[in-house]
């Protein structure tokens, strides 16, 4: 289960972050994902629920933010959302390589004290 894993590493972030404001709690960390991150929203939750289980992660809401794929195509100037994994512009039909968002994963902010 890679969700695990990649969790274990946000928190590790969030740790190491918290430590350098001086602060002991984190009481709920933001991250989003893209929608082709390859992560499961779903399963990076029950992945979190096992860290949970740890006192020092049991206090700590983990609150997910996915983001659609949105694509840009140059012909039209215009962003899009790509209907598939083939990144066809709706327009003219131009195929896009210039991805603007839909594969971060990232602690975007989180609450500490
Ligand atoms: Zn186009």
């Amino acid at each position: 289960m890679h969700e695990l894993a990649l969790i274990e590493e946000l928190c590790l972030l969030a740790a190491d972050s918290a430590a350098q404001q001086g602060a002991t709690t984190i009481h709920s960390l933001q991250v989003r994902i893209g929608d082709r991150a390859g992560v499961d929203a779903a399963a990076l939750q029950m992945a979190f629920a096992v860290l949970a289980q740890h006192p020092r992660w049991s206090g700590t809401k983990l609150e997910l933010e996915v983001v659609t794929t949105r694509c840009f195509c140059p012909h039209c100037k215009q962003a899009f959302t790509p209907l598939d994994v083939i990144h066809l512009c709706p327009q003219c039909g131009s195929l896009s390589t210039h991805l603007l968002q839909g594969r971060e994963l990232e602690l975007v902010s989180m609450e500490v004290s």
